[in-house]
């Protein structure tokens, strides 16, 4: 009998260009084998991923429609059920291409499932078209590159590894990119252009929940990354970042909603001030002092690999 399944392509809630691309992407790589498959989005892309589609002038996947239960799905950029749709055991999961820590998934089949902690999931796709001696169009590869470069923070956080910096070189000669520093720049600036967000869209732009183990209890925090090359431009707005980042997580029932400010070129972070508990708390965690309503948290840039690894270490410890 013939297959008509369309599998449906999804990365994370509250898109960044990584969670975009890999979908574009990976609906190529199946199309090349043949495979039925479409991209969607959960959220609009962000103003970084937007400049970089339409550098070549590709439109964003469509958003996600509900969906019959049962349908083909593929999890890119995100395994956790918590960054994903609800329900996913209602559907059929038939492939995850991940680069996070391995959250709650389960599967009633087996599954093409591949995790691996590089810097970025389109190197993971990169390496998934070479097993298959595929090459992705130019277009799709310019994507890539941009995918890599955001992930990674120009390969400059501590997440990037060889695999990051082979497939960027590669990517770039297929996408004929001569020169990658001066993409990064364009696409630092298009992701550093937030003026035009309200202190609610800044939080939530990149926004991800994450569910802890205290003395047995769970404890939910949210953590908001704000990617900059321009600091002060954030930190000018830090009082009602504030405010709004309270609001939020009040309405969330969280315990705890960090708002980081990452500075892309100087490899610095920051929390931005929240109420005094939270204050306190986090100056314990990252064993630093609050000063003018920001604590800093030194070279901590990656979610993933240090920000939410410093917070599992410290509950491990009570
Ligand atoms: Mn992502
Ligand atoms: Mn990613």
């Amino acid at each position: 009998m013939e297959n008509t399944t369309t599998i449906a392509i999804f990365g994370h809630k509250k898109p960044d260009t990584d969670a975009i691309v890999s979908a574009i992407v990976m609906q190529d790589w199946l199309d090349q084998q043949h495979i039925k498959a479409t991209a969607y989005r959960l959220d609009n892309p962000n103003s970084e991923t937007q400049f970089l589609l339409n550098l070549v002038n590709i439109s964003a996947p469509p958003s996600l429609p509900d969906l019959p239960q049962g349908q083909a799905i593929a999890l890119v950029d995100h395994n956790e059920s918590g960054q994903s749709i609800a329900n996913l055991n209602d559907y059929q999961i038939q492939y995850v291409i991940d680069h996070h820590k391995l959250g709650d998934l389960t599967t009633s089949e087996p599954v093409y499932i591949r995790l691996q902690p590089v810097g970025s999931t389109c190197t993971l796709l990169f390496l998934m078209y070479q097993e298959l001696a595929l090459t992705p169009p130019k277009n799709l590869a310019t994507l890539m590159c941009g995918a890599i470069i955001s992930d990674t923070l120009n390969l400059h956080s501590p997440t990037a590894t060889a695999q990051d910096r082979f497939a960027l070189k590669q990517l770039s000669n297929i996408a004929d990119i001569k020169d990658l520093d001066s993409f990064a720049k364009q696409l630092f600036e298009a992701k550093s252009s937030v003026a035009h967000l309200t202190d609610l869209e800044l939080i939530n732009s990149d926004f991800k929940k994450f569910s802890f183990n205290k003395d047995n209890s769970p404890l939910h925090i949210g953590i908001s990354c704000i990617e900059t090359v321009n600091p002060s431009q954030i930190f000018a707005r830090k009082d009602a970042l504030q405010q709004a980042s309270i609001r939020l997580k009040t309405q969330s029932n969280l315990d705890y909603l960090l708002v980081i400010v990452v500075d892309i070129l100087a490899q610095q972070s920051w929390i931005i001030a929240s109420d005094d508990a939270q204050n306190a708390f986090m100056a314990q965690v990252f064993h630093s002092e609050m000063q003018d309503n920001l604590l800093s948290i030194g070279n901590k840039v990656s979610r993933k690999k240090q920000i939410v690894p410093a917070l599992e270490s410290f509950f491990a410890e009570r």
